[in-house]
């Protein structure tokens, strides 16, 4: 019986990919959904939930995990591996090193649960040792959106190098993450792409095991979740991420919050047993399943309800940005922390998919040039350090909303001024430090990030 629970325990913790290596120091649950039970029935987390160690762990007969960023989900059938996404291109060996560690059958089939990269960069690696070993090309399924998907992120390969740096670089703000190997193009080379795709849903059965898949608009436009009636399984993809969803990414396209609910409840009536996540951890037991499905659902509900009832009501963006909120005691449930993406911007995708891009600020339909906006803001306070100095006030007075406001006019009129950008970056090194989402926090790095540029740190 080398593989069970106990066939989790590791010698050692593989450190290729985590934004916050001293996190897995907390690990001391090593089944994940021994961790998943407990952190649901207390409602409360005492170690990280989010674990990239690149560790197998077999989670009932036939199904394992590799928890990484993202995971690999595989179950075995008498013709080969299914496996649910091949993580990314710096995890992609090491997640397949430990897949072999389970299992050498070929892979029947690759099913990707959406086109990010880092759920299909790692298909080159896996693809390349199924060939080493002699074994047949799997097939590899994806929706239909997914091909365009990629084909839009080659067109931006650029842009997305950029944002993903800076979205990700604020949790070690000099060095990045590391999301980014800069071996190759946003979508590394060795990439598979789908040869087999569909439209609403797809049912194969490899060895006689059902997997259903069904498409669901949610984080994106081309996710794939599945049922797999024998095991009462559900593989989510990013559909459940074990912190509040990806629905308001700041630099990213339009995501989906209503339909996302939808799939969730689609999820919750097919009463599933096992909960498999493609980041966080795999969840056993349908009440379990129920309280987290249920509680992400409602909240991505709420925020729906709430945004779309202040714009049938006339309200502009600036004043349903400041009243929609989520309960704190709802934010502080493991499964719902916002320190990934977070409520304020979900409520900003909600009005760019409902409405537009103009926020009801009739300036800002055609607005002067940001920088001479600066310059007369700047005029009027007594200059580019005046305003700065303000900034620094307010800042130290714990209002760095507007502090930013305020540094960013000084900086904007004054673009060189080293006394000025050695504010900013005060200011924004403490507003990273205060902000709990990763997005936010790289961003606001990114802004600590070019100021020390400026003043030569
Ligand atoms: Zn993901």
């Amino acid at each position: 019986m080398p593989f069970g629970p106990q066939a989790c325990a590791r010698e050692h913790v593989r450190m290729g990919l985590h934004p916050k290596p001293r996190d897995l120091e907390q690990v001391r649950t090593v089944d994940p959904t021994e961790l998943s039970a407990q952190v649901i029935d207390a409602g409360e987390a005492n170690e990280p939930t989010n674990r990239v160690t690149n560790e197998i762990c077999e989670i009932d007969a036939g199904i394992a995990v590799v928890e990484s960023f993202s995971h690999m989900v595989v179950f075995e059938t008498d013709d080969g591996l299914v496996s649910f996404d091949s993580s990314g291109e710096l995890t992609g060996e090491a997640v397949t090193e430990s897949l072999r560690s389970w299992r050498t059958d070929p892979i029947h089939s690759l099913v990707y649960t959406h086109g990010h990269l880092d759920h299909v960069g790692g298909s080159g690696a896996l693809l390349a040792d199924g060939a080493r070993r002699g074994h047949p090309t799997p097939t590899v399924i994806g929706h239909e959106n997914l091909a365009p998907r990629l084909e839009r992120y080659q067109m931006t390969s650029d842009w997305n190098r950029i944002i993903n740096r800076r979205q990700f670089g604020g949790v070690s703000p000099r060095h990045g993450l590391g999301v980014d190997s800069g071996r190759s193009a946003f979508v590394p080379d060795a990439t598979a792409w789908p040869d087999t795709t569909y439209t609403d849903s797809l049912t194969i059965s490899p060895g006689g095991l059902d997997i259903e898949m069904h498409h669901g608009l949610g984080e994106t436009d081309d996710h794939t979740w599945a049922w797999i009636p024998q095991h009462k399984a559900i593989c989510t993809g990013d559909l459940v991420i074990w912190v509040f969803p990806n629905a308001g990414n700041p630099q990213k396209v339009q995501r989906f919050p209503l339909e996302w609910a939808g799939e969730l409840r689609k999820m919750l009536a097919l009463e599933p047993e096992l909960l498999l996540p493609a980041h966080g951890l795999p969840i056993r037991g349908n009440a379990r399943i129920v309280t987290v499905l249920t509680d992400m659902a409602e909240a991505l509900e709420f925020l729906v309800r709430e945004t779309v009832a202040m714009m049938n009501g006339g309200a502009s963006l600036d004043e349903i940005v400041h009243t929609v909120k989520v309960a704190p005691d709802k934010l502080a449930l493991p499964w719902l922390t916002p320190v990934y993406d977070e409520p304020e911007f979900v409520v900003r995708n909600i009005w760019r998919l409902y409405g537009g891009w103009w926020d009801a600020n009739p300036a800002h339909l055609k607005p002067a040039p940001a920088s001479e906006l600066a310059s007369e803001i700047s005029a009027l306070a007594g200059g580019a350090r005046a305003l700065a100095a303000r900034a620094q006030e307010l800042a130290e007075g714990g209002d760095l909303r507007l502090a930013c406001h305020l540094i960013e006019f000084a900086s904007q009129s004054d673009p060189d001024d080293v006394v000025v950008h050695g504010v900013r970056s005060e200011i924004y090194k403490t507003r990273r430090a205060t902000e709990s989402s990763l997005m936010s926090k790289g961003i606001f790095a990114a802004a600590m990030n070019e100021s020390k540029d400026v003043i030569g740190e």
